[in-house]
């Protein structure tokens, strides 16, 4: 889930440094003796594909013309150099277009959905707002062939091992001819369609809604959505229960004292003098809940129940499923938390990330229009802004360094920049919805690790 955003741009750098590891893994990767190494790597692969089922010709058609994606490589091997606070991704996951669009595929997709509550017992909230967070409602699918990336993965030796099984997956997928291999696209990591499944994913849970014999999450909304509610109900859903609860902390309590993964009634929770938000009672007391306080009792604090564990399955963050969870609340007609995120030198708020942008931009080191998302090149632009002023260059959006631009008014371009031009969009968010890529641009949320569905950052 690599950000690629491409309307926010660096002012003037050269192409070289945005590309980095990509150009140089290009031009390992197409060298004649890698050429031979990857045909060899190629054939070292059909032996499990043969031993699963895998006709010779199946195999033939899916690697023809192989050549590793550079960009696959890079998009493995990202390090983020910033990791974002929880709320900064919640703010991004569950904006007010994503909530807005949301809320219009519960309209139109109205029938639909109702016949899959039915069926799977999955609210009809939740499966749009997994649809919005993995792929944007279907926006961004990812446009890499899954077979070239996953065949990359394995060849390049990175997470090839998560790579292996999945190949087989997708060779397996391709023959039964649920999608062609030209249409078989997904992410870098290979999590496909509307849905974001990995191979192995699909190949378990998809289902054939509409009954034209293909389990198509890429191009036929009711198998996706479908595929989508057939996953939660194997992972536990229960139907007409919340995924969790916002809550109040008492005075002193504090919540790092406490397993994330600690199971305890909500009646015990209760005792120990945590109450919702709203001051509603608790409907079920002997409810196993975890409590989940990302930033500790200085930000919104939640108690998570079994729903909550049930979206873990589709990925293992836990402000992935957070965000699931909250847009699915919004989407119902919620409120947004009463808590609000903390800032602080290391938290800036939407409004001060905004700001920030605001700021570089003026003094023409960053293009484009301010969303107050930290992506490469805002990351870019304050490293450049850091090195004029002498300061350490760790790139990192600091309220020190928003008052230091604030305090330097009227701004005067760094170096010989020219001022920036205006852009249609902001960074790291498609024109056309406006709203974060989870496939290809979710950062990894602090302190959960991987997305382990999909691996991607
Ligand atoms: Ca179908």
């Amino acid at each position: 889930m690599l950000a690629r955003n491409r309307a926010m741009r660096i002012a003037k750098l050269p192409k070289s440094l945005i590309l980095g590891a990509g150009s140089a893994a290009l031009l390992v990767l197409s060298c004649p003796a890698a050429a031979v190494a990857n045909s060899k790597c190629v054939e070292g692969l059909w032996p499990s594909a043969k031993s699963a089922g895998i006709t010779r010709a199946t195999f033939d058609r899916a690697f023809q013309g192989f050549t590793p994606d550079p960009e696959v490589v890079e998009a493995a091997n990202f390090q983020p150099e910033y990791v974002k606070p929880v709320g900064e991704y919640i703010d991004r996951a569950v904006s007010e277009k994503r909530i807005q669009i949301g809320k219009q595929k519960l309209i139109e997709y109205q029938a639909l959905l109702g016949a899959l509550e039915n069926r799977y017992g999955v609210d009809r909230t939740i499966i749009v707002a997994i649809w919005g967070v993995e792929s944007n409602y279907g926006v961004q699918p990812g446009d890499k062939n899954v077979i070239r990336s996953l065949g990359t993965l394995i060849c390049s030796g990175t997470k090839s091992k998560f790579a292996r099984p999945q190949l087989v997956s997708a060779l397996k997928i391709l023959q039964r001819g649920d999608i062609s291999l030209e249409a078989m696209n997904g992410s870098w990591a290979g999590a496909m369609g509307h849905t974001q499944f990995i191979p192995t994913t699909y190949t378990a849970y998809a289902v054939d809604h509409d009954g034209d014999g293909k389990r198509d999450i890429w191009g036929n909304i009711p198998d996706a959505l479908a595929s989508t509610a057939s996953y939660l109900k194997v992972s536990n859903w229960r139907a007409g229960e919340t995924w969790g609860y916002e809550v109040t902390l008492p005075k002193g309590f504090n919540p790092k004292n406490v397993g994330e993964n600690t199971l305890r009634s909500v009646g015990e929770w209760q005792k120990a003098g945590i109450v919702r938000v709203n001051g509603e009672a608790f409907p079920r007391l002997s409810d196993k809940a975890s409590l989940f306080a990302p930033e500790g009792a200085r930000g919104p604090a939640f108690l998570m129940l079994n729903n909550f564990r049930s979206i873990l399955r589709y990925n293992v963050a836990k402000s992935y499923a957070l965000a699931v969870g909250h847009l699915s609340d919004r989407l119902k007609g919620y409120g947004p938390f009463v808590h609000s995120w903390p800032t602080d030198e290391t938290h800036l708020s939407l409004d001060q990330r905004t700001e920030f942008q605001q700021l570089l931009i003026a003094r023409g080191i960053l293009e484009g229009e301010p969303d107050g998302v930290i992506g490469p090149a805002t990351l870019e632009a304050v490293r450049t802004y850091q090195r004029a002023k002498g300061l350490g260059v760790d790139g990192y959006p600091s309220l020190t360094l928003l008052k230091m631009l604030r305090s330097e008014a009227p701004p005067t371009p760094v170096g010989a920049v020219p001022p920036a031009q205006p852009a249609a969009a902001g960074e790291g968010q498609p024109a056309a919805v406006g709203a974060s890529p989870p496939a290809t641009g979710q950062p990894a949320p602090v302190g959960d690790g991987q997305p382990a569905a999909v691996g991607q950052d």
